[in-house]
């Protein structure tokens, strides 16, 4: 164990990252061992997932943002927030830039005993069907980043598209549609009460939006949502719930899985009584539509007009296969969420049938060999599943695979640069002051409004709101 202090740096503030760093600051308590901990984001606010997917409308899940950040005021812990991990650029070129500045892995890896990579799984799957590429038909990925306001997604995105659109198809029956989903059939009353950006709450207050088909290739005993958040899509304000009786009768293959597994016996319950309901007059309706697959997105003028979908059977393995019935649902968007997907982060080794960094309990793998050094945590390592509480034992684990690493002497290989970040950097990044600043912000913006909170959406907004040093609208902790 070295006596001098151990420099970590963390790529993602998401909940993997935070967890990671609270897994080091509960080891540098026991075992006396100094440490700092640099944690560095690609947008100015932590939290990842929890700030820009988690839905707006689940209020208790996205408080876990309050558990996260109690994490970063410990001493030991540093945030940059803005700050890239990519290729080497040296300071913004430009006074008024708001874009992130970036430093490559190598140097950062010049810098520290060891770097934690916690950069989640960004970008989703395809389909493979044609007219994809058409205007109109959206990643689920792309929208959740709309409506949470992440930095990235232009503001005018979908507003057009949602002022026109009168019906829309979800494919994929998980949690992240059925969140799609539900924030798409939402009352206005009903959004007003969330923290998403003004622009987003105007855009799907005004949406033409009447019919909302969710469609699965398996039934409703396969689908991999939850109970409690399946429920949800019953209980809208202004949206009823339709489902065709022929969908929920059970085959061998189907029923084997209600009668070993309680959640999927619960689902299926939930669709069974939505059958039996008696025809609702709200403005909107949403159709669970199970057993069909997309084989195509017609286009015309370059522009989504309608959803092929193929009835399907299942297999007695649980596969599935077409039954050559096809049918046109004639829809203005197709939203596809059928799935989040990691990408790979320059010189790091990268399994992309998978999507993930190839890794031993948390030590990234170049071939058979561990990188001396360099960590892996959280989505980016074991792919896109599990709930936020997940992150943690993992980032525990990885953690772990550090620590051990450090007693076994083979941190101390090489002695780091000691160069500070805060230097390196200079003045193109936000710190925690200058997070709980945009934070301050928010929830003022939101009380001027009567809400709670209203998320910045603009990246140079935010970064004016953690602004400190004059001139550059960013924060240093030597501003603090
Ligand atoms: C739409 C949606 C809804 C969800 N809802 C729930 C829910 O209700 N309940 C629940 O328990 N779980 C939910 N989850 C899952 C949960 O959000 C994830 O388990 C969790 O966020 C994964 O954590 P992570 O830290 O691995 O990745 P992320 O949360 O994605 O964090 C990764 C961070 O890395 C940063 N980053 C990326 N690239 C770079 C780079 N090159 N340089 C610097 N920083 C970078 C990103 O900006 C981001 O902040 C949801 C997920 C999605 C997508």
């Amino acid at each position: 164990m070295p006596e001098r202090e151990l420099r970590i740096a963390i790529v993602g503030a998401g909940p993997s990252g935070i967890y990671s760093a609270e897994a080091l600051v509960k080891a540098a308590e026991e075992r006396e061992q100094p440490m700092a901990i640099d944690l560095i984001d690609a947008v100015p606010s932590p939290f990842g997932l929890v700030r820009y997917g988690v839905a707006p409308d689940h209020y208790s899940i996205r408080s876990v943002r309050d558990a996260l950040d109690r994490i970063l005021h410990d001493h030991r812990i540093r945030f940059f927030g803005n700050v890239e991990v990519g290729e080497d650029t040296k300071a913004i070129a430009a006074a008024d830039s708001v874009a992130p500045q970036q430093i490559s892995l190598a140097t950062l890896r010049s810098m520290y005993d060891a770097v934690i990579l916690s950069y989640g799984a960004a970008t989703d799957r395809n389909l493979g069907i044609s007219g994809e590429d058409s205007q109109g038909s959206i990643s689920a990925t792309q929208f959740v980043a709309w409506y949470t306001g992440h930095p990235d997604t232009p503001a005018d995105a979908w507003v057009d598209l949602l002022a026109h659109c009168a019906s829309v198809a979800v494919v994929g029956v998980g949690n992240v549609a059925v969140d799609v989903a539900r924030i798409l059939g939402k009352s206005a009353e009903e959004l007003q009460q969330t923290d998403m950006p003004e622009h987003v709450l105007t855009a799907l207050s005004n949406s033409a939006i009447r019919d909302i088909y969710i469609i699965g290739r398996r039934g409703p005993a396969e689908a991999t949502w939850t109970t409690k958040e399946l429920r949800e899509l019953g209980e809208l304000a202004e949206a009823d719930i339709s489902v065709r009786g022929v969908d929920t009768e059970l085959g061998p293959t189907s029923q084997l899985v209600v009668d070993t597994s309680k959640v999927a016996a619960r689902n299926v319950g939930v669709v069974k009584e939505w059958v039996t309901r008696p025809a609702g007059k709200k403005s909107k309706c949403i159709h669970l539509r199970f057993f069909a697959r997309p084989v195509a997105i017609e286009v015309a003028n370059g522009h989504a007009t309608a959803l092929i979908i193929e009835s399907t059977q299942l297999t007695p393995k649980g596969g599935v296969v077409g039954t050559g019935e096809i049918e046109r649902i004639a829809v203005d968007a197709v939203i596809r969420s059928v799935g989040y997907r990691g990408t790979a982060l320059s010189d790091v080794p990268f399994d992309h049938d998978r999507g993930v960094v190839p890794h031993d309990e948390g030590r990234v793998l170049h071939g058979t060999g561990p990188v001396r050094g360099l960590y892996v945590a959280g989505w980016i390592k074991r792919g896109p599943t599990g709930i936020i509480g997940t992150n943690k034992k993992d980032a525990v684990n990885t953690v772990s695979s550090l620590l051990y690493d450090l007693d076994q002497g083979v941190l101390s290989n090489t002695e780091p640069s000691r160069d500070d970040l805060a230097d390196v950097l200079e003045d193109g990044f936000v710190d925690h002051a200058g997070w709980r600043r945009i934070n301050d912000a928010e929830i003022a913006l939101g009380s001027s409004r009567g809400r709670d909170r209203t998320t910045i959406h603009d990246r140079g907004e935010s970064l004016a709101a953690s602004h400190v040093a004059e001139g550059t609208g960013r924060t240093s902790p030597a501003s603090q």
